[in-house]
């Protein structure tokens, strides 16, 4: 295979991960100039390529090329635009860092610290809890527990903690680990017949930081995780869980796991309001070096993006990426064009379809799902669900509704609505639950 296919494969295994205008926007404009020695030299327009690829998508392009060729690489980025000197230093000096964590096994991102962290009053209580766990770990609140909506800072929060205390304590024994990745090492290690070698890891741990547990699935897997807990949380070896939800909310999790979820403090990370928003961007216009950003652009961004900070992020980085490109300074205007897929007209009405995507995540059931006709208790509850959302944030009528969750009828839709309505008034987490899918899909 020449490097061109061998890219050009990759590229749509990338694109089966990250969504379209993601894809677009930061993925196509990539070339690969050379496979050498299992190093694979790409080429991107410019620094601000390098950074999101490495913080909103770290490793995409690593597996997807490690798919095709079939053994391990290693990514180098050579970037056309010259750079600026002291820029360079900088960003090696991450990347370094990085390497450096990375050969002890810590895969913890150099760049996400308290000081970069803005607090704010939809995250004071995380951030608080946080800081407090770094700074005394195992000693106050063991498990914490952060939760709360996607781009909102949990894996941010996570990585600091882990930072902070590899600065105090150096030879502390960390392991930072996503959920889907623990699974799958459970799964290996069962298959395998290496239980032993992966309790010896986890086990001795001085802390530990579990990333999107809502992901959490299995019988063993959960067992497995449920010893672990309480042999580090014995010896008051601090654990620190994320989640896009409350432990109550998930799903299909045994009931001693979730007990020991809420063992220790529980905080949860709310949507920004419009000042941290702006203190974000400002905060990472200065990490980026975007010298000029008029505050108009400032309040655009602020106020059409309305809760996700990776977007809010993305989306400066991409219009920097533009004046870089183009050397053109940055104003409204360009803002506008550069963002028009992404900053959407308000009035844009939400689909049904969208509804059923949103919901049926959030159930982690495949929207396929929905439309058959069995009738599980799970999927009559996502049904119902949908059709309540829908009818509030869609235009569409009930019957059309009801033809998109599976041939129902109108007058299904109306007794779907109504059977909500009664739990919500009935069941707290539930009506929380509802109010956060509603915000999510509003927005
Ligand atoms: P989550 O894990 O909750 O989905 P992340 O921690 O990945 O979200 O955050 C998404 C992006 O937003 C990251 O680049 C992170 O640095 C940034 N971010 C989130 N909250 C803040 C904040 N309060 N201050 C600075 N950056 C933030
Ligand atoms: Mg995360």
């Amino acid at each position: 295979m020449t490097i061109e296919e061998i890219w050009n494969k990759s590229l749509s295994k990338i694109e089966q991960k990250v969504d379209g205008t993601a894809f677009d926007l930061w993925f196509k404009p990539i070339k690969t100039i050379s496979l050498k020695d299992q190093t694979v030299t790409l080429e991107i327009p410019n620094r601000f390529f390098k950074e999101w690829i490495e913080d909103a998508y770290p490793n995409v392009i690593k597996e997807a090329l490690e798919a095709i060729v079939g053994h391990p690489v290693t990514l180098k980025y050579k970037i056309e635009e010259p750079q600026d000197l002291s820029l360079k230093k900088s960003s090696d000096r991450i990347e370094n860092k990085r390497q450096r964590l990375a050969n002890r096994g810590i895969y913890l991102n150099p760049r996400y610290t308290f000081e970069n962290f803005v607090p704010g009053v939809s995250n004071q209580l995380a951030h608080a809890a946080a800081m407090a766990v770094a700074e005394s770990p195992g000693k106050i609140y063991n498990p914490l527990y952060i939760y709360g909506g996607a781009g909102l800072g949990k894996t941010h929060l996570m990585n600091a903690v882990g930072n902070l205390v590899l600065e105090k304590k150096h030879d502390f024994s960390i392991l930072y680990v996503p959920t889907d990745q623990l699974i799958t090492e459970i799964v290996t290690a069962l298959r395998y017949d290496k239980m032993a070698e992966l309790k010896d890891k986890y086990r001795n741990l001085d802390l530990l930081l579990i990333d999107d547990v809502q992901f959490i699935r299995g019988e063993k897997t959960q067992d497995e995780l449920f010893h672990t807990f309480n042999s580090l949380y014995e010896k008051q070896k601090q654990i620190v869980i994320s989640c896009d939800r409350s432990p109550r909310e998930i799903n299909d999790i045994t009931d001693r796991l979730r007990s020991r979820f809420t063992m220790g403090l529980i905080v949860d990370i709310q949507p920004p309001d419009i000042e941290t928003k702006i203190a974000i961007i400002h905060k990472k216009a200065e990490m980026m070096n975007i010298r000029k950003l008029p505050e108009d652009v400032v309040h655009l961004l602020a106020s059409r993006i309305k809760s996700n900070i990776r977007e809010l992020e993305g989306s400066l980085m991409r219009i920097a990426a533009q004046a870089a490109l183009t050397g053109e300074e940055i104003t409204l205007e360009t803002t506008k064009k550069v963002l028009k897929d992404i900053i959407h007209d308000e009035r844009r009405p939400v689909t049904v379809d969208a509804v059923i995507k949103a919901v049926s995540e959030f159930y982690n059931l495949k929207p396929s799902e929905i439309k058959v006709k069995r009738r599980t208790k799970d999927l009559v509850l996502a049904r119902h669900t949908i059709m309540y959302v829908a009818k509030q944030v869609t235009e569409s009528s009930l019957s059309d509704i009801g033809k998109a969750c599976g041939g129902k009828d109108h007058a299904t839709v109306i007794y779907a609505c109504k059977q909500v309505d009664e739990r919500r008034a009935k069941d707290e987490t539930f009506n929380r639950m509802i109010e956060n899918l509603l915000q999510k899909i509003k927005h």
